[in-house]
């Protein structure tokens, strides 16, 4: 089973298929879940109305262009760190780029290890804010090492056990229905029904709440999980 490093989403939006299916591939190999849309309909449509951590963007795209589609989703108030690709030599691109609200553009052609590494400056520096320890009642979720601990007794969690709580304690107080918890921790591919989640929902219950008088994970009927003190 593949470890899942991250729970992070990221939407890409390349009509070039080939690169798009590397960078897919590269990405999911890296423990990333990811979206892909092939033109800038779909790509709008999708940054919009999924909730991805951080969307890839090309700027030349049949349909809708990748200029356009920044400057809708950030005028919709969507706020997920934007990697733009453009061409070679494109400065206008880069600066209306930046201007319209991008955080950052590589220029192709790219190695991916580059990619990589602008993904990860943009991500932490999207979560930084929030500092690497999780607090909730006397659960202890340490996001840089993730070592969990009740108290004082540290609890042994499987790499997608340990994703799910992390997920759930970063959306602290926060309903999350199955289908957000799916889409964060699973690729589409990985096609899963919600009794998966119940399943591991239970394990990780069984690991952080049992015998202790206060539980800190609840089931919200109809609605999915929610982890709160
Ligand atoms: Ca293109």
């Amino acid at each position: 089973m593949r470890e899942v490093k991250e729970t992070m989403r990221i939407l890409v939006v390349e009509d070039e298929k080939a690169l798009a299916n590397i960078v897919k591939k590269g990405l999911e190999e890296e423990g990333y879940a990811v979206d892909v849309a092939y033109n800038g309909e779909d790509g709008l449509f999708m940054a919009e109305n999924e909730s991805s951590d951080l969307i890839i963007l090309d700027i030349m795209l049949p349909i809708v262009d990748g200029m356009t589609i920044l400057k809708k989703v950030r005028k919709a108030g969507v706020g997920t760190p934007v990697l733009m690709l453009t061409a070679r030599d494109a400065i206008t691109d880069k600066v209306s780029g930046l201007d319209s609200g991008a955080d950052d553009y590589l220029t192709k052609p790219f190695h991916f290890e580059e990619l990589l590494a602008r993904i990860r400056v943009l991500l932490r520096r999207d979560s930084e804010a929030k500092t690497s320890i999780i607090r909730i009642a006397d659960l202890h979720v340490d996001m840089a090492s993730h070592e969990v601990k009740r108290g004082e007794k540290q609890i042994l969690l499987s790499a997608r056990e340990y994703a799910l709580l992390e997920l759930l304690a970063v959306n602290r107080n926060k309903v999350l229905s199955r289908t957000y918890i799916s889409e964060h921790i699973y690729d589409d591919e990985f096609d899963l029904d919600s009794n998966v989640i119940d399943v591991f929902v239970n394990r990780i219950r069984n690991k952080i709440d049992r015998g202790y008088e206060t539980k800190l994970i609840h089931t919200v009927r109809g609605a999915g999980y929610v982890l709160k003190g």
